[in-house]
């Protein structure tokens, strides 16, 4: 069972003023394992804050369904209160999330709601700020405006765990902070991955590709790609380039490497270690010329120090399906 499902999900802003609807998602399908860390990736404006407000049904589909454990977020099956007891979502505006005057009582605010005893609300405040690194003595009486925007992010975060959701969803986390509380709020979520099922957005592939299990890229409203950040790698590896380092004679290499059958172009792209060329080498389109390439060397005695597929990164993988759904509009 997966804990979160989108079924077909479409989704229309209503357009103000005698404007034309906006669609925001456009029949979004897929869903989301216990324990997952997933991220969700699209340039601004692509529907990310769209969909994620409907994971805890603030905002309801046009058409299709959104399920929490299998059970309809809008057909009543979830009240409000549950679906906070499992769904934490931390706003990409945290000023959203932070309206009372103090940051205790800022905390607290979800576990009150939920309708604990106040001894379980106030260790869950407490526990909830040291969990995101904040210092309940010195803070709990402060305002949450006079904080700093880190410190305000990590206020917002503690007010969702204190729920103790077991799915944390959030939307653009470290946007408008400094690199160092980029760092900072980066490792809090990879702490809090150790126990909740984590989705987190961003605009920036880097910040996710690394931390997350799998990437939904989200592109116009659309799902253009769901896999591991390994298969999306993969599956546009291009075996026809290789980029190799010889140890051998310039000339010999690039004339030999290019009469191989298959090879179409051998470039000199540097001299790295002496005695040795790192060379460019083109072959046909799925053309795989390595065991040539191997036999050519062997055969000439030049050592192969190195040899690698071209290498497109996620953020190429990314441009090039975001782009190319650019293309056909
Ligand atoms: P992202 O979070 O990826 O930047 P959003 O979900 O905020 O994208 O926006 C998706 C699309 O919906 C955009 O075209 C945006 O202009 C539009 N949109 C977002 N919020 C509203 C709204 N309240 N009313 C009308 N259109 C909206
Ligand atoms: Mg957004």
């Amino acid at each position: 069972m997966s804990v979160l499902r989108f079924e077909d999900v479409s989704f229309e802003y209503a357009g103000s003023n005698g404007e034309l609807p906006v669609k925001a998602l456009d029949h979004v399908t897929f869903s989301v394992e216990k324990g997952e860390f997933i991220g969700l990736i699209g340039h601004t404006g692509s529907g990310k804050s769209t969909m994620i407000q409907h994971m805890n049904g603030l905002l309801r589909p046009t058409s299709g369904r959104v399920l929490l454990m299998d059970k309809d977020l809008a057909d009543g099956s979830w009240t409000r209160q549950q679906i906070c007891a499992h769904i934490g979502l931390v706003f990409q505006y945290p000023e959203y999330q932070l309206f009372e005057e103090t940051v205790a009582r800022d905390v607290a605010f979800g576990p009150n709601n939920l309708g604990l005893s106040e001894e379980e609300t106030d260790a869950r405040v407490k526990e909830a700020l040291r969990l995101v690194g904040l210092d309940y003595d010195e803070l709990k009486n402060v305002s949450p405006f006079e904080l700093s925007g880190g410190q305000k992010r990590r206020v917002a975060i503690a007010g969702v765990i204190a729920m103790k959701p077991e799915i944390l969803i959030l939307d653009e986390p470290t946007v408008g902070l400094d690199p160092k509380q980029i760092i900072e709020v980066r490792d809090l979520i990879k702490n809090l991955s150790k126990n909740h099922t984590i989705l987190l957005s961003s605009h920036i592939l880097q910040e996710v590709q690394a931390v997350c299990d799998r990437l939904i890229i989200i592109n116009h409203g659309r799902i253009v790609a769901v896999d591991t950040p390994e298969n999306l790698s993969k599956n546009v590896l291009q075996i026809n380039k290789l980029e190799m380092r010889i140890r051998g004679p310039k000339n010999e290499i690039l004339t030999g490497l290019e009469a191989i059958d298959g090879v179409e172009s051998a470039e000199l792209i540097r001299v790295r270690e002496e005695g040795s060329v790192d060379v460019r080498l083109e072959a046909g389109e799925n053309v795989d010329v390595r065991e040539a390439v191997f036999d050519f060397c062997s055969t000439n005695n030049y050592p192969i120090l190195m040899m690698k597929t071209n290498e497109i990164n996620l953020e190429d993988i990314f441009l090039q399906v975001t782009g190319e759904r650019e293309a056909k509009r």
